[in-house]
């Protein structure tokens, strides 16, 4: 059984043995989380892009991912907080609307880091609130997203145990737990 749980945050700092990057299609990661992650693993933004780059190259042998599709790279860095591995995944861009498609290609994303960290074989996985930033998802639909995706690949997990969802401010820490609680 999978548990997931929500808690407030820097995912560049937390203990999960894999951490997902909310990436953009080429693994820029020129803003927000990404560039965070990148900051904090390679020291230099651009070494993390070019590692990120060569990984894509390597697992996917091509130039941009799609949802569903993920890129790994070592931690680095972070391997300093237990994380080991770092799963680049792409949310959808909203850009403030939220329907099926949007909701469909954010439960690809998820499944798609949840399956590599399936085969990596660990016990924990840390996401951020993919596509609640600069994507302009609705907090809520992608708190809801998680959730649901999670119970979903319940079924099917065999080594992961713990699934966090990682919320920056405390603000957006309060509105993903009322989803949580109040189903709304
Ligand atoms: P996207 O482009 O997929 O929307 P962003 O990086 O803009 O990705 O934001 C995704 C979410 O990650 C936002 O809710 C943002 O507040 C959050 N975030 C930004 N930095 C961090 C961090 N260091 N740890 C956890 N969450 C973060």
């Amino acid at each position: 059984m999978v548990s997931f749980g929500v808690v407030m945050g820097d995912i560049t700092r937390f203990p999960a043995e894999a951490i997902v990057n909310a990436a953009n299609r080429y693994l820029e990661h020129g803003g927000g989380v990404a560039y965070a992650i990148a900051k904090a693993a390679a020291g230099d933004v651009r070494e993390y892009i070019r590692i990120s780059k060569e990984a894509m190259h390597e697992q996917l042998g091509k130039d941009s991912i799609e949802h569903g599709e993920v890129v790994v790279t070592p931690a680095l860095g972070l391997e300093r907080y237990g994380i080991k591995y770092v799963i680049h995944a792409v949310g959808p861009y909203c850009g403030g609307r939220w329907d099926e498609d949007k909701k469909e290609k954010l439960r690809k994303a998820i499944l798609g880091a949840l399956r590599k960290a399936e085969e990596l074989g660990v016990k924990t996985i840390a996401f951020p609130a993919i596509s609640a930033g600069i994507y302009g998802c609705p907090l809520e639909g992608v708190v809801r997203t998680f959730q649901e995706t999670v119970e979903e690949f319940s079924q099917e997990a065999k080594s992961l145990e713990k699934v966090y969802l990682v919320l920056y401010s405390e603000r957006d820490y309060d509105r993903a737990r009322a989803v949580l609680e109040n189903g709304d």
